[in-house]
């Protein structure tokens, strides 16, 4: 293993606010190629690079943003994954069956979304006893069968990077699930490539932002969060072709994700959003599952 692939994997396990600052400081840029550069050293690494887009209906107003969005997506040519939480899908069905009828996948996020201030506020996910994380996840799988008619095969964690040890991974396959992206890419055993837990559930980690690469490079993190420092126009559009151009020439893979109504709200966000296109790059675009099928069949 090459220095930098030991390094990465080592500080991006535990990054204590020592490093994130010294790898802020020099502006991220040399860790992220370090990361994608170790992928392209794993055995796991994707011919030519795989692209992941997804989104998470968290809140009322990202479930009323679906039709445009679904509009948009089909536009662009792209299929995208999508976590749902269950009471939003109890609450807006027409909206979340749009993105069945799209052919989008459906992503359990639980059916109260732990921590959502609207439907569940105070607690975090990672902070319920895990009878009632299951029952979370249980419930949603049931409301999403009921409500829409799909079964759910994967799953994202509320509040990403906050699952640790394995029990989370125990639980998911306990209740049939194949596959997770709640592990930022910094973070994950493979450096941010797919990977086969050992409890047999695949986790597809989301890919972090190129000068702070220790965050997830969401429309958050670019846009709306506090001190969100990609706002400038053409921006976040050009942090994601950066991180296309790298996961395309180390083989690599880049999972990105956005908010709905982010995508509606700012210029910069859908600027981001077409910039995944196929139309624009040569990456081929995957669902979570699709991408699990192909490397099955390897
Ligand atoms: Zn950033």
């Amino acid at each position: 293993m090459s220095w930098k692939r030991s390094l990465v994997k080592r500080l991006g396990a535990r990054p204590g606010l020592p490093v994130a600052a010294a790898v802020y400081g020099l502006g991220g840029r040399f860790y992220a190629r370090w990361l994608y550069s170790a992928q392209g050293e794993a055995e796991g690494r994707l011919a030519g690079g795989r692209l992941s887009v997804s989104f998470d209906v968290d809140y009322p107003r990202d479930a009323l943003a679906l039709e445009p969005l679904c509009e948009l997506l089909g536009k662009l040519e792209i299929t995208a994954s999508f976590a749902v939480v269950g009471a939003l899908v109890e609450r807006h069905p027409d909206q979340h069956r749009l993105l069945v009828d799209a052919g989008h996948e459906l992503l359990n996020h639980t059916q109260n979304h732990p921590d959502n201030e609207l439907l569940c506020p105070d607690r975090k996910f990672d902070q319920l006893s895990p009878h009632e994380q299951a029952g979370e996840i249980a419930l949603c799988t049931k409301t999403c069968r009921e409500v829409l008619g799909v079964e759910l095969a994967g799953f994202r964690a509320p509040h990403f990077g906050n699952v640790s040890g394995r029990d989370f991974y125990r639980l998911l396959a306990g209740q049939g699930y194949s596959f997770s992206s709640s592990v930022p890419a910094t973070e994950a055993e493979s450096c941010g490539l797919p990977l086969r837990t050992p409890e047999g559930v695949w986790e597809f980690p989301v890919s972090t932002c190129p000068r702070h690469p220790f965050a997830v490079l969401d429309s958050w993190h670019a846009l709306r969060g506090p001190g969100a420092r990609h706002r400038g126009e053409g921006r976040f559009a050009a942090l994601c072709r950066e991180s296309l151009a790298l996961a395309g020439r180390h083989g690599g893979y880049l999972n990105l994700y956005l908010d709905p109504r982010d995508v509606l709200e700012y210029p910069q966000a859908a600027a981001a959003l077409a910039e995944l296109s196929p139309q624009r790059h040569g990456l081929p675009v995957d669902t979570y599952s699709g991408l699990l099928q192909s490397l099955l069949s390897k």
